[in-house]
């Protein structure tokens, strides 16, 4: 029979990788709870037309990415591409809107139809910020500030910000119309994918990933220069406040971003260690879209990175900094306890000494091969946990155990009385049952 395989582009977490994935989880709610921000999760399937509607038909994720089907109720369904729209049509939905200002963030896995390469996959995973209802030029810094201290944290190497001004939707069809007549005069230098969205999704083109295209247009107009002198100013408030939050940014002009919501303040941050798919965090203001789901005008401003990226990023740092914070990560966690035993007696007396100090709060590994002594002493060692506790059908007779030290050759393994177990609750207490 062939053996079956995981679909393309959808990948497994073995348990090596989860390790780091909860370690890099919980820095991220740490740094989401000191912010005072609130998870919500939504469902990974919603109605098409959400996305439609709120990412944009013309873009690239409604237009060919998306896993869309019909249910059996002929509903058209699609698995999430992304997070935003749905976290707004939940606020919208459950009135949160109407409670004030809301601080969210999201984690899960997204899905999108693309050619799967490192760092693309068919399923991957965002962690995401969402702030509704809050519209001032700090608050965009206070966000972006949130995902640059939160990479920063984590120990990854080589981070650009880059941030660009997409202004308002005025000056975006105003610049669109300038684009569009200079890219025009150019057709014949534009390739297929650029002339299809040439009427489309003129601002796309900018962000194309052909060099002869980037190249072409080094010396297009650019949506800077067509913004009115609010969005300007609004922009240069930004720019100050990330100034002195000490956060160092690069202004990118031609960064547009791939989701139609997207209006003033735009940012990446990408790193140069990450090869094509450079960029780890992306987001930006987008106060259209709740009214463009149905809801009262709202500004909103959010952000997301993809997890697998952000490994690739972390596996590199520990490579080159072993001692950094990003190898900590990675590091696997030690037992307090590895129990070594053998015999009938003895093995009862293990699993029952094992219960008891796992729910006293150590971490305890227990040797279920029944194998000789040595053979078990072996894989104490390999689990690299500092004590060895040690039970025989001997020990099990007479009420007792012994206590071994792993992290030094030792020989010594020191008896100590089982029925005072149970009392522990740290291992500090174990060597204060041997000094006894
Ligand atoms: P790209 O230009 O790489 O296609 P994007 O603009 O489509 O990125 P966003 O929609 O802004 O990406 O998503 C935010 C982040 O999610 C990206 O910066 C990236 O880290 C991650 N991401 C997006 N698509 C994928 C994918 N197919 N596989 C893995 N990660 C992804
Ligand atoms: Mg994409």
């Amino acid at each position: 029979m062939t053996q079956l395989q995981s679909l393309r582009g959808m990948v497994d977490l073995l348990p090596e990788q989860t390790r780091c994935w909860q370690a890099v989880e919980s820095v991220a709610r740490d740094h989401f709870r000191r912010a005072g921000l609130q998870e919500i999760r939504t469902p990974l399937l919603e109605v098409t037309e959400l996305f439609a509607r709120g990412i944009g038909e013309a873009t690239d994720v409604v237009g060919k990415e998306m896993y869309t089907f019909v249910d059996r109720g002929d509903r058209s369904c699609t698995l999430r591409p992304e997070g935003t729209a749905s976290v707004v049509r939940a606020a919208l939905q459950h009135g949160l809107l109407s409670q004030g200002p809301q601080r969210l963030w999201y984690g899960g896995p997204m899905f999108r139809y693309e050619r799967p390469q490192a760092g693309r996959q068919r399923q991957f995973y965002q962690i995401g910020v969402e702030y509704l209802g809050v519209g001032s030029p700090r608050s965009d810094a206070e966000v972006i500030a949130l995902a640059w201290a939160l990479l920063v944290d984590l120990g990854v190497q080589g981070l650009v910000l880059e941030i660009n001004s997409l202004g308002t939707l005025q000056d975006r069809q105003k610049y669109r119309e300038e684009l569009v007549a200079w890219l025009e005069a150019r057709s014949d230098q534009l390739d297929d994918d650029s002339r299809k969205r040439l009427y489309t999704n003129p601002l796309r083109i900018l962000d194309s990933k052909n060099p002869a295209i980037s190249e072409l247009l080094q010396d297009a107009p650019t949506l800077f220069e067509a913004l009115s002198v609010e969005s300007k100013a609004r922009f240069e408030e930004v720019q100050v406040d990330l100034e002195a939050l000490q956060i160092p940014f690069q202004l990118n002009p031609r960064l547009v971003r791939g989701l139609d919501y997207y209006g003033h303040t735009a940012f990446e941050i990408t790193s140069d260690q990450l090869g094509a798919q450079a960029t780890v965090c992306g987001g930006g203001r987008y106060d259209g879209l709740v009214e463009q789901l149905g809801g009262a005008p709202t500004p909103a401003f959010g952000w997301a990175f993809g997890m697998e990226r952000l490994m690739l990023l972390l596996e590199a740092a520990a490579s080159i900094n072993p001692n950094g914070s990003a190898a900590r990560l990675t590091a696997s966690t030690r037992p307090d306890l590895y129990v070594v035993n053998r015999g009938e007696q003895a093995e009862r007396v293990a699993l029952v000494i094992a219960h008891q100090l796992r729910a006293a709060g150590l971490v305890v590994e227990l040797d279920s091969s029944g194998a000789a002594f040595n053979k078990q002493f072996k894989r104490a060692g390999r689990s690299r946990a500092t004590w060895a506790l040690v039970i025989g059908d001997d020990e099990a007779e007479r009420g007792e155990a012994r206590l071994k030290y792993l992290q030094e050759a030792t020989t010594q393994a020191n008896p100590i009385p089982i029925d005072q177990l149970h009392r522990l609750d740290d291992v500090t207490g174990l060597v204060r049952l041997v000094r006894e």
